[in-house]
């Protein structure tokens, strides 16, 4: 009985029990009416190991376009024809103002994102130290976590951005091993592994999830989680798959919004005390569901806009996080 087997999986995360990759494939395969089911365990998970908070992150594009690596749902791969903006790096007071934005819209984390294989010494590592001691040193702005996404960046790199103040690093696996070579073909998945261990060793706060809707498997889904859980990644960003013109993905499908919830409910089932925060996608895969996504067990989301495509409106998200009890979680309460 499904019930049963929900109640024995709550049991075993409040046990301090891994959930094995088999109830984990179990779980994402169980009927789309025993949702309310699923959502009722996974609200107790979320609320006693995350409270009543929620993690706002925003973003700036900070280096648009013209990237050399090929993932067939990027607009901003070289490789394909889109309509997206190519930029350069902005400069470092273009940045801060984007985070002083961000602040004022309660964000709680801001992450500075390049396009590119990832970011070497020179010019655009000297505008990132720039933006990042600005930001440190702006008033405005201490209640603002500092992150960058800069894509497979070497150790020296990170270790000079820590040391200019940046706390945390973003960096996608994207999918699961096994369904990654359908996804990207121009560098290899453990390249990104090795990020994000770098990344660790360094003491950042990691951020690291990926994409659904891509064509994996739900026992893909599942694969992935198990990858971060082994990875002891610290918040998992989930985007689901908004298609974008001119790319390999442009005709895919848009996943419903029961297996987006089933997938963030897996996910707060296998990480039970890491942070899920619902990122790009959320509004065109949800639809009228958005609301249950704290339910299924995420404790995050990211408000303004995307990469290359708008958000929700702010106030909208900060009413719905209000109108469900809910409340923005403050910059010292960092749970890992
Ligand atoms: S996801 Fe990142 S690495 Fe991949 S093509 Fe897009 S910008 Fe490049």
């Amino acid at each position: 009985m499904p019930q049963e087997f929900l109640l024995d999986l709550e049991k075993k995360v409040f046990a301090g029990q891994d959930i094995s990759y088999e109830d984990g494939c179990r779980l994402i395969n169980l009927p789309d009416n025993r949702i309310f089911d699923i959502l009722a365990s996974t609200e107790k998970i979320r609320s006693h190991f995350k409270g009543a908070e929620v993690n706002l992150c925003s973003i700036v594009n900070a280096k648009s376009g013209l990237c050399q690596e090929d993932c067939s749902f990027c607009s901003q791969s070289s490789f394909y024809n889109t309509d997206v903006k190519t930029y350069p790096m902005l400069n470092s007071k273009s940045i801060i103002d984007a985070a002083i934005n961000a602040a004022k819209n309660g964000a709680r984390e801001f992450s500075i994102v390049t396009s590119g294989t990832g970011i070497d010494h020179g010019k655009d590592v000297d505008i990132l130290v720039d933006a990042i001691n600005g930001m440190k040193e702006n008033a405005a702005l201490a209640s603002l976590e500092r992150c960058a996404s800069l894509g497979i960046t070497k150790r020296d790199v990170l270790l000079k951005l820590k040391d200019a103040g940046l706390e945390s690093y973003h960096h996608n696996l994207e999918t699961a091993r096994s369904f990654f070579p359908n996804i990207c073909t121009t560098h290899d998945y453990e390249d990104d592994v090795k990020v994000i261990r770098t990344a660790k060793e360094l003491g950042f706060y990691v951020c690291c999830g990926g994409v659904f809707g891509l064509g994996e498997s739900r026992e893909q889904r599942v694969e992935l989680a198990a990858t971060l859980r082994e990875l002891d990644i610290d918040s998992i960003p989930i985007n689901f798959l908004n298609p974008r013109a001119g790319t390999p993905l442009e005709k895919a499908n848009y996943l419903s919004p029961i297996e987006c919830l089933k997938i963030i409910a897996l996910y707060r089932f296998m990480l039970p005390k890491k942070d899920i925060v619902i990122c790009g996608g959320r509004q065109v895969n949800l639809r009228d569901m958005q609301c249950l996504i704290f339910a299924a067990g995420a404790n995050g989301m990211m408000i303004g806009n995307y990469l290359t495509t708008t958000g929700m409106p702010v106030e909208d998200d900060l009413n719905m996080i209000k109108d469900l009890g809910l409340k923005p979680r403050g910059r010292a309460n960092k749970k890992t």
